[in-house]
């Protein structure tokens, strides 16, 4: 059986991504969502071990010393990083495997792996942006500047990317996102 697709999407803090992810999952099959360690504090609602592994900042770099992550950055004062077991068992499997990450990651894995598929998730226009991360309450004042102020900076890498995916309306944005993955054939992406 032939190896699944290794798929990296990123997109702007409040772009919508963690939601896309849900329902490519849900009425999608043949993924697999790699879950992700970082040194951030669990949000109202996240559990250890399904939004992510919770890690102490010493565990983290115990990660980085073992070389157990294939990537890993830090982003707004926290690491994050892909713990590597789950992605090749999964791939060796067949499944197609989405790491959900930002850029700095994504672009290492695109220099690790080169077949791997660089998808970027926008929402339609700056100002949506800002409302979703008002909107959905997880973030302080300060942390929401923070993460705009990074969206700026991922903005210049977005040429990087093979797609960019507009999350404007999440069930048109989900279909979309499995068709590129799965048509995806032995298609040559010229970068
Ligand atoms: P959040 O704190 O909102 O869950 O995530 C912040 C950012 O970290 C998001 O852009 C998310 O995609 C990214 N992220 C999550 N897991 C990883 C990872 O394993 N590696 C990297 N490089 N970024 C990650």
């Amino acid at each position: 059986m032939a190896d699944g697709i290794l798929v990296v999407v990123s997109g702007f803090s409040g772009a919508g991504k963690g939601t896309l992810m849900k329902k490519l999952m849900s009425q999608y099959d043949n993924y697999a969502l790699s879950i992700s360690a970082t040194t951030r504090s669990p949000r109202k609602g996240e559990a250890e071990g399904r939004e992510y592994f919770f890690k102490t900042k010493e565990e983290f770099e115990k990660l980085i010393a073992d070389d157990k992550l294939i990537e890993y950055a830090s982003f707004c004062n926290n690491y994050y990083g892909t713990p590597g077991e789950y992605v090749l068992e999964q791939r060796k499997s067949g499944k197609n495997v989405i790491l959900e990450i930002e850029v700095q990651g994504a672009l290492k894995v695109k220099e690790r792996y080169p077949d791997a598929m660089l998808i970027f998730v926008t929402p339609p226009d700056a100002c949506t942006l800002k409302n979703r991360l008002i909107s959905r309450g997880t973030e302080c004042e300060k942390d929401i500047k923070a993460r705009l102020k990074q969206a700026t900076l991922e903005a210049a890498c977005m040429n990087k990317y093979d797609y960019i995916l507009i999350n404007d309306d999440l069930e048109k944005a989900a279909g979309e996102l499995d068709h590129i993955i799965k048509s995806r054939g032995d298609l040559k992406v010229d970068n």
